[in-house]
């Protein structure tokens, strides 16, 4: 099947809302192998909405339609729909006795334009709307099958999910699947990742090797397309294999792990504490631990030490090593890993030192940062040349920290 989703509204031409309907329509049909070949845009108006109704049926045998079956003169998907088709509109009882009960119930006016929303095109099937008045319908014409789902998202997914996925499988001869599999890889810029990807990803056909932007990481997405879950998931397994191969050393986790979730699952599972010393940072380091929920249990908390002085009378930095080394350097990262651990009774202590910018620090330029990890057995100092914003080398630098300090705890130093 090759699939065409037409989303009929002026709001979305006129910018006013997204389509995101399009969206989640073809994530669903991605996950039960059904190409999308075109997303479309048509606004409330006959002439232009049959004209792509006629385009979309010469490209293509699976139109999905989201929006304008409501009561109102400009909502006419399905008017159209009937016409381009030759086919009858037809009262659905079951959904004038829903309309009639709502109106009963609530007290309010029944005009005869909701009676429209009551109407069927004959012979198809009628996809109830549990979340709202206008019903949906799917039906299949020779090769074409045409399913008309209502425009606003929270009656539309239920609608998708519960009654338009069952049909078009029941339609579908064989039941080919899209099985996905996301691995995650940290410290590696993606093209570096990609070049040692390169000939698996020229020679993939089943599963496929996507790269994916991600925020400061790099996520590979595996899709393998089978009718047999079991077979897909050996296709998985082979081709993770090779992948995670090419970068062992960054491959860190799947879908649902984060650097920080598993940074505190290590930590749990050593019974140690962590407790922070932030300059450049300010904070977001220890923002991003108490995001997670159960992070109470192994984090003891920080101080942002953003000035000389602070350092000084917070975590002793002694003036001489300010002087001789500044504050952007190993000496004072190792300091402050050491104090902050010594201070909070915790097992780890993380620091945090560098230049996020924009101008350049005690002659350091932007984006020298250094972490200090000291952990039970010995201090260690990262040094990192990062690129980017002031913004983005905060978060690149918290991550680096969760990713340095998860590799010790785990490895027990
Ligand atoms: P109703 O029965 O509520 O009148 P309808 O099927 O006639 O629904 P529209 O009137 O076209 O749908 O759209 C109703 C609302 O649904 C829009 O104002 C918008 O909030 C949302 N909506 C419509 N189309 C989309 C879309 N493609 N993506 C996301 N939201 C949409």
């Amino acid at each position: 099947m090759n699939a065409e989703i037409i989303a009929v509204g002026s709001e979305l031409l006129l910018g006013q809302i997204v389509n995101s309907n399009a969206q989640y329509i073809s994530k669903g049909l991605a996950d039960i192998g059904v190409n999308v070949f075109y997303h479309t845009v048509a606004g409330d108006n006959e002439k232009r909405l049959s004209s792509v109704i006629s385009t979309a049926n010469s490209r293509s045998n699976l139109l999905i339609f989201t929006g304008g079956l409501g009561p109102t003169k400009d909502d006419l998907t399905k008017e159209t729909v009937a016409k381009l088709f030759n086919k009858e509109l037809v009262h659905d009882e079951d959904s004038l006795r829903y309309i009639t009960n709502y109106f009963e119930q609530t007290g309010r006016e029944m005009t005869e334009n909701n009676k429209k929303q009551a109407l069927v095109i004959k012979g198809s099937k009628v996809l109830p709307n549990e979340h709202g008045m206008a019903p949906g319908m799917a039906f299949t014409e020779g090769n074409i099958t045409c399913i008309m789902l209502p425009g606003p998202p929270s009656e539309m997914k239920p609608m998708f999910i519960n009654y338009a996925v069952p049909y078009l499988l029941s339609k579908m001869e064989v039941q080919t699947r899209l099985y996905s599999r996301v691995l995650k890889f940290f410290g590696i810029g993606e093209s570096i990742l990609e070049t040692r990807l390169q000939d698996l990803i020229e020679k993939q056909t089943n599963p496929t090797i996507a790269p994916l932007a991600s925020e400061h990481e790099v996520t590979i997405r595996l899709t393998a397309a089978h009718n047999d879950p079991e077979e897909a998931n050996k296709l998985l397994d082979q081709t993770e294999a090779e992948v995670v191969s090419r970068a062992s050393d960054y491959f860190y986790g799947y879908e649902n792990d984060t650097l920080e979730k598993q940074t505190i699952d290590s930590l749990m599972r050593r019974n140690a504490t962590v407790a922070s010393a932030e300059s450049l940072t300010g904070g977001l380091f220890g923002k991003v631990m108490t995001d997670q929920p159960g992070s109470s249990s192994v984090f003891k908390g920080g101080i942002i030490a953003y000035s000389n002085e602070l350092k000084k009378n917070l975590l002793n930095v002694p003036e001489s090593l300010l002087k001789e080394h500044g504050a952007v350097s190993e000496e004072c990262a190792k300091w402050m890993a050491e104090h902050i651990k010594k201070m909070a009774k915790a097992d780890y202590g993380i620091s945090f030192t560098g230049v996020a910018g924009p101008e350049q620090q005690e002659g350091r330029p932007v984006g020298t940062v250094y972490i200090g990890v000291s952990g039970p057995q010995k201090t260690k100092v990262f040094d990192f040349k990062l690129a980017g914003t002031r913004k983005s080398i905060r978060e690149k630098t918290v991550k680096h920290g969760m990713y340095v300090l998860n590799q010790l705890v785990k490895e027990g130093q």
